[in-house]
């Protein structure tokens, strides 16, 4: 958050009881802008008028400009304050809006202003401000010795969760699958220095520092059982986490005193424990591109990327929520197969569901911002149409198999009586105020009626009252008329002036016509000039009854918006293993993890040139617990034990996988780490980060764990990195016996195998051709021969003279004597010659009759680029897949 760091302009106390006014309110609420009503205007003043100014590209002025003390000000029109809300609340800022609470035409002496509400980033109710496929959390953290409690609440939906936590690096973890917007602490960790490690790094939330009595654990089971209206909170099963309940409390009391109302759809406070739960740490995340890639940091291209093709919003976060908290229980992973399988099967019930899914749209925020007061009629007529989906999608439910779908079908509650009652209360295409009336059909309210007519219809009575009279006195020539004088009136001729009954009262004599009025025609008159103006309130009124009749459904709409994205998230993972051709993995509390043909669920999806070459893996902990993964750069070593990960982590989120076949183990945790990955964020050095991260690895695998190392030790030099991977490498061998897939471009590891053996060494199979490179992106057992890096460095472009250079350095190193490097005559010698050299272009068994050998050796290689010959290779793949799909 930007702060200015001049001296402030806002002074101790002023002069004006306006200013007066104002200064104390920002004494109450110093960390926030105020948004101060005057007329049509929100100002604001001094400091907060120099920021808003800046933020929002508004001109600043000043209020008594001529006096010796001229106040800064700056002002938005109120009726776009939302945008500048939107627009501050994004860049972190809080604003609390100051409005007139009395009509300034009564008020008596200075209008009666006070704070109505406090705009924080971590309590969004409005569309501008929210990411429709993310939650937008708003975390609460206490801590007492080494352990911390944490509340976490998505005020848009009502969500509102808690759980206690070890150490801190518990914490941190799950402040990276949160990503908060903003976070309260303590005020005694004001100064405290460990907070900035458990932010994400990638994550900039705003930070709130709260009383310390806030976080008071009496005062919090006080709040939540106002909140929930029970006498206790024993219905909710948070007993036994005393630390997560004053998060909570400090949590709830924050909402209170920033909404300035309860809000009534949050309706529970749902434990949980990350004990349920595979542990995902911060770099597992990163490097996984689980939710978003490291390049760019969008969502396309990561996993959830592909996965999310979800119908709803509901859904969308619902799956996203999934992906951060994979489960461990095998009978519910099992469950959510169970019906991703339905579904996958059965593609028109598939297809039909996801067309009534798609019309509920956002249930969760539409019934959140109609029950806070923020929705208008249009809301109400998204919600009866998102109800009427709901309607068809039970009765849709009904005719599935029961043992799959009762319990969906039972938690879609279509409120059949608030469907009737919006049907016949609310037009089509109602307008966006809900105090100008013009939202409520004819039929729902008899008064209101009376004024629809007399504001809409005005005429035809008139019309009316006049062919009544005239049939009365018998007088045709009779008029109804209106002036500004008298308002309506009934003109009789002279030569009928005596048929006027009693109870006409004359009002004016003109030369050959007479003037009156009557009882009946002053009430009109009365109705009619009022009646825009009743018309108005009476509509506002029913409008606030309706809505209040809502959000005494508020507890079945939340559950049915739940279940919308549970549903919404199993079907899309059916349509999404349909579309990619994926498999149900089976899957047990056995230690093995068995991939047949496993594919990368994103390499596969994103590569447009190359058909993608699956390959098998077999992980244990008794024969095959360490893979050793060697190859050239590029062949593909990272994609293959990156997607073991995935194949893994989509299991448990009850994802079917990439693969021909997959029998898999739960496992506790997947840690993935890459080698001198940067996290310059933190202030680490490179090789640092990567040490503290091998570090914990070591420290909390257990053998139910996958291990997925990435040339590990590669951010130092050459012996200390192999001392480094060496160690870490036996140690999982020895110790900890957690699966693990460990890719290096350090092929003096290899050598492992002869003493360790639950160690299998591995390759990514490549061929050479004519001096150039062919991947071949098999995964094959033995070790790699080299590393083919030259080759490399020439596919990429690397000028001729610098290649054949360093053909030659090698050929000198490897040679063993470096002097020879500083010869200036070249070598006369040809550089493929040495027998270790020759080793590098044999052939192996697997490859010995590859066909794209033959036809490569068939064409003329004076004639073939290198990429020629990679177009020739894609080809050929492409040929292949398509031969045997
Ligand atoms: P390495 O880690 O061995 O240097 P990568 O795993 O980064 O190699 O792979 C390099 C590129 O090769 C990937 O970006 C991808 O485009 C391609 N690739 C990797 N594995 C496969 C595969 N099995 N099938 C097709 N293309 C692949
Ligand atoms: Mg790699």
């Amino acid at each position: 958050m930007a702060k200015s760091s001049k001296k402030s302009l806002t002074p101790a106390s002023a002069t004006t009881p306006m200013m007066r006014h104002f200064l104390e309110i920002k004494a109450d609420h110093p960390d926030s802008l105020i948004f101060y009503r005057c007329g049509d205007f929100y100002e604001t003043f001094y400091d907060d008028a120099v920021t808003a100014a800046r933020e929002l590209d508004i001109t600043l002025t000043s209020r008594d400009k001529n006096s010796e003390n001229p106040v800064p000000l700056a002002g938005v029109p109120y009726h776009a304050v939302q945008g500048y809300l939107s627009r501050l609340v994004d860049k972190g800022y809080k604003v609390a809006i100051v409005e007139q609470v009395e009509d300034p035409k009564q008020a008596k002496g200075m209008v009666k202003r006070e704070v109505v509400r406090i705009v924080t980033p971590g309590l969004v109710m409005d569309g501008d401000n929210l990411a429709a496929d993310e939650n937008n959390f708003l975390v609460s953290i206490f801590g007492h010795e080494k352990r911390f409690g944490l509340a976490l609440l998505d005020i848009s939906t009502g969500e509102f969760r808690c759980t206690e936590l070890n150490d801190e690096a518990e914490l941190s973890n799950e402040m990276v699958k949160l990503t908060p917007r903003e976070i309260l602490f303590p005020d005694a960790w004001r100064d405290s220095e460990e907070i900035a490690r458990w932010l994400p790094w990638n994550a900039r939330p705003l930070i709130d520092y709260r009383a310390d009595v806030e976080f008071d654990a009496r005062r919090a089971e006080e709040l939540l059982c106002r909140q929930f209206q029970t006498s206790n909170l024993k219905g909710f099963g948070v007993d036994g986490l005393p630390l997560a309940l004053r998060a909570a409390g400090a949590l709830m009391s924050y909402v209170q005193e920033t909404q300035r109302q309860r809000a009534e759809h949050i309706t529970a406070l749902t434990p949980y424990s990350s004990k349920e739960f595979m542990v995902l740490d911060e770099a597992t995340k990163v490097n996984l591109e689980l939710e978003r890639t490291i390049l760019d940091g969008r969502k396309r291209g990561s996993l959830l990327g592909i996965l999310d093709r979800c119908r709803t919003p509901v859904g969308s976060r619902t799956l996203k929520r999934w992906l951060n908290y994979p489960l461990m229980d095998v009978a519910r992973i099992r469950e959510r197969h169970n019906i991703v399988e339905e579904f996958f099967l059965h593609g028109t019930l598939r297809a039909e569901i996801r067309e009534l899914l798609a019309r509920v749209g956002d249930l969760s925020r539409l019934s959140g911002r109609i029950t806070m007061g923020h929705g208008n009629a249009r809301d109400l007529v998204t919600l009866k149409e998102a109800l009427q989906a709901c309607a068809e999608l039970k009765v849709f439910l009904d005719q599935q198999r029961p043992d799959l779908f009762v319990g969906f079908s039972q938690a879609v509650d279509p409120l059949p009586d608030l469907t009737d009652r919006l049907c016949r209360a609310i037009v089509d295409e109602p307008p966006a105020t809900v105090r100008e009336g013009r939202m409520f059909k004819t039929g729902y309210h008899s008064d209101l009626d009376s004024l629809i007519l007399m504001s809409e219809h005005g005429k035809d009575e008139i019309l009316r009252i006049e062919a009544k009279e005239k049939k009365a006195l018998g007088v045709p020539s009779l008029k109804v008329r209106y002036n500004r004088v008298f308002g309506y009136y009934i003109e009789l001729t002279k030569s009928h002036a005596d048929k006027a009954p009693a109870h006409y009262v004359r009002k004016q004599t003109l030369t050959n016509a007479e003037r009156y009025i009557t009882q009946e025609l002053k009430e009109f008159e009365d109705q009619v000039l009022n009646a825009e103006d009743r018309r108005h309130e009476l509509e506002y009124t029913l409008f606030e009854e309706l809505r209040r009749f809502v959000t005494d459904q508020t507890a079945s709409l939340m559950l049915t918006a739940e279940t919308i994205g549970i549903l919404d998230s199993l079907s899309t993972l059916a349509e999404v293993a349909a579309l990619n051709d994926y498999v149900r993995p089976s899957i047990d509390a056995s230690d093995a993890i068995h991939i047949e043909d496993g594919r990368h669920p994103v390499v596969e999806a994103l590569q447009k040139n190359e058909s993608f070459i699956p390959n098998d893996t077999h992980l244990d902990c008794s024969d095959r617990q360490l893979l050793l993964i060697t190859g050239p750069n590029m062949a593909g070593k990272s994609t293959v034990i990156r997607q073991v990960a995935l194949i893994a982590l989509m299991s448990q989120i009850g994802s079917f996988v990439p693969a021909r076949k997959a029998d898999l183990s739960v496992v506790d945790r997947i840690f993935t780490r890459v080698g001198a990955a940067d996290n310059l964020v933190r202030g680490l050095s490179t090789f640092m980060v990567e040490m503290t991260e091998t570090a914990n690895i070591l420290h909390n695998a257990t053998s139910n764990s996958l291990i997925i190392l990435d040339e590990i030790g590669r951010g130092t030099s050459t012996y200390d990195g192999l001392s480094i991977a060496w160690a870490v490498a036996e140690y999982l061998h020895d110790h900890l016996r957690a699966k693990t897939m460990f890719a290096t471009h350090y092929h003096e590891l290899t050598e492992l195998t002869r003493a360790k053996p639950r160690v299998h060494n591995l390759n990514i199979s490549v061929r050479e051709w004519k001096d150039q490179i062919i991947f071949l992106r098999k995964l094959i057992e033995g070790p790699a021969n080299r590393s083919y890096g030259i080759q490399v460095g020439r596919l990429a472009g690397l000028p001729d003279p610098v290649i054949q250079r360093a053909k030659q350095v090698l050929h000198i190193l490897e040679s063993g004597k470096p002097d020879r490097l500083f010869d200036d005559r070249p070598s006369k010698r040809k550089p493929a010659s040495s027998p270790n050299q020759l080793s590098l272009f044999s052939v192996r068994e697997v490859e010995r009759d590859h066909p794209i050998i033959d036809e490569l050796d068939q064409l003329s290689p004076e004639s073939l680029s290198p990429i020629e010959a990679l177009t020739i290779l894609f080809d050929w793949k492409k040929r292949r897949s398509n031969e045997n799909p």
